[in-house]
């Protein structure tokens, strides 16, 4: 499918129209370790569901995926529970920040949606519950999606979003006070740490989601299955919730299922077609990569290989 194209040429162009416009934003600082990455950074991979992969820039560079790995905690939750987990956590934007805490009092402790920071820690706090060795086992979850033995977590990360997590601390407070946390919430925390801190390139990144996009081939990675139906509601979420109160701008001007991290990555998907991974650590003022944005949003007006 799309061979026809010469991504590897459609790649370089972009990066280098992109070097050329001015790098707005600032590289994440609330997590301390977060804050020592170049800003200058930018990798790209491509990966389509014929298992063609080409790479541009710092593509096999590893970094914090932060806020990305809640797509893979949110498919274990989803294999495990079944649709009963929407009773836990909804699956509306919420149109606030990823860290807000505002809407958990109103809604009473259950989540707008998985992808918002009290959603993934009660994701987290499921995950606690049901695996067996949980950060084990989501290494090894991880590992199988991206087909990548060596990815590991980056144990400073963890570490240091531990020592300063304090609004995090809030949410699980706020959401254990409602009965949505069962279990302790310093474990929680740490597993949620962990999982955050996982450290990816943009290869490994493109196909470990190439799982959600090549929806013709069994989900089955690690013992975790999602059936079709359950893959087509993971990339739903992605679409409305992935970029916070910017999902909409995200779908506007790139057209595409996706996720972003405060490391500056971005995951995305076109179902049926592709996934791509960006990485430029200096975000916008949502929290989103700037240039990750833009570089996804040149190559599917360049390619109009959009969901629309
Ligand atoms: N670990 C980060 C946090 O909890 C993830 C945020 C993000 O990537 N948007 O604040």
């Amino acid at each position: 499918m799309h061979s026809n194209r010469d991504y590897q040429k459609i790649l370089k162009n972009i990066y280098n129209q992109l070097l050329f416009e001015e790098d707005f934003g600032t590289v994440a600082s609330y997590i301390p370790e977060l804050a020592k990455v170049s800003p200058k950074k930018l990798g790209v991979y491509l990966q389509t569901n014929d298992g063609e992969g080409y790479a541009y820039g710092d593509a096999i560079e590893k970094f914090s995926i932060q806020s990305i790995s809640k797509v893979f905690s949110l498919s274990i939750a989803l294999s495990i529970l079944g649709p009963s987990l929407w009773k836990r956590v909804g699956v509306e934007p919420s149109g606030t920040a990823f860290n807000s805490i505002v809407q958990l009092e109103y809604e009473k402790g259950i989540p707008r949606n998985p992808f918002i920071n009290p959603g993934a820690i009660v994701i987290a706090d499921i995950l606690v519950t049901y695996l067996k060795n949980p950060k084990q086992d989501f290494l090894n979850y991880v590992r199988s999606l991206a087909g990548e033995d060596t990815i590991d977590y980056d144990l400073k990360v963890a570490n240091s979003e531990k020592i300063t997590g304090y609004r995090n601390a809030a949410h699980i407070n706020m959401l254990k006070s409602f009965g949505n946390i069962q279990n302790d919430v310093d474990e929680v925390l740490d597993f949620y740490y962990h999982q955050c801190s996982l450290s990816l390139t943009c290869k490994e990144l493109a196909q470990a989601f190439n799982a959600f996009a090549n929806q013709d081939k069994p989900f089955l990675y690690n013992g975790i299955t999602l059936s079709k139906s359950q893959v087509k509601r993971m990339n739903a979420i992605m679409l409305s919730c992935g970029f916070y109160d910017e999902s909409g701008e995200f779908a506007f001007r790139v057209g595409l299922s996706g996720k972003s991290g405060v490391g500056g990555g971005i995951a995305a998907i076109l179902p049926r077609g592709l996934s791509i991974a960006v990485w430029s650590p200096r975000l916008n003022k949502k929290g989103n990569s700037y240039m990750g944005m833009r570089f996804l949003e040149e190559f599917t007006t360049e390619t109009d290989l959009s969901i629309f």
